[in-house]
């Protein structure tokens, strides 16, 4: 495989997971760390918890500059365990109001702020440290880290990522699941610092036709010739 770094030990080894809305990968990522005895790093999560917090302390969120400013006060911290993963802020668990819908409005816009980027770049580089973890988002290969000795472009059908994020929600209205999902890979793709892109040397998995453990192997096979290179 070209991607593949000679040098790298199999306990530093960094699996990044880019793709577009609802494409699966947290459930992908969270499995192959699993599967592989990584850590797991959701980077989305980060922007979730930025958002949430920039909306509990009344921000505008659609002041760029508003939310510059603010950008580097809350204490966001990620557990990386996949079988548990965690999120919290200034000390607060919110894991679950991360996916509300008014977090889902607003983190594309909130994500597309040079200085929101900045921030949670250091702090991802940081849990990344040594190595040893599989790491989710848009711009992991591109941006983050580069140097990761697999790289996954993960992607799927709108209709069919609508279907399973509606499922995964409980809910029934897939048009409007669809509508919230395009919008976001509108904004994520075309704002001008780290949009979301397929890598140099990543390899593109379309998982519209997949299992989830299928998807799994076929990561899982790109990591383990990347152990053995
Ligand atoms: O992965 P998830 O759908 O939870 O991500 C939520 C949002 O966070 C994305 O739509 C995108 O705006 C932002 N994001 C990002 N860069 C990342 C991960 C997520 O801009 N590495």
């Amino acid at each position: 495989m070209s991607n593949v770094d000679s040098t790298s030990r199999p306990g530093s080894l960094v699996i990044a997971v880019d793709g577009t809305s609802g494409s699966g990968k947290s459930s992908t990522s969270r499995g192959v760390a699993d599967r592989l005895g990584l850590r797991y790093l959701d980077t989305g999560a980060m922007f979730r918890a930025m958002t949430w917090w920039l909306l509990r302390e009344g921000v505008d969120v659609r002041d760029e500059a508003a939310v510059a400013a603010a950008a580097g006060r809350p204490a966001i911290e990620s557990g990386t365990d996949p079988l548990a993963p965690t999120i919290t802020v200034d000390g607060t668990d919110v894991s679950v109001a991360i996916r509300s819908d008014e977090v889902n409005a607003a983190v594309s816009p909130v994500s597309a702020v040079p200085e929101v980027r900045a921030r949670l770049l250091d702090l991802q580089r940081t849990v990344i440290g040594a190595g040893g973890i599989v790491v989710e988002g848009r711009d992991i290969g591109s941006v983050v880290w580069p140097q990761a000795e697999v790289k996954v472009y993960l992607s799927a059908d709108p209709d069919a990522r609508a279907q399973r994020r509606t499922a995964e929600q409980g809910g029934t209205d897939v048009a409007s699941t669809q509508q919230s999902l395009l919008e976001r890979d509108r904004i994520d793709s075309g704002r001008a610092t780290a949009p979301l892109t397929m890598a140099e040397g990543a390899v593109h998995v379309d998982s519209t036709h997949l299992t989830l453990a299928e998807v799994i192997d076929e990561i899982v096979a790109l990591a383990t010739g990347a152990d053995r290179a």
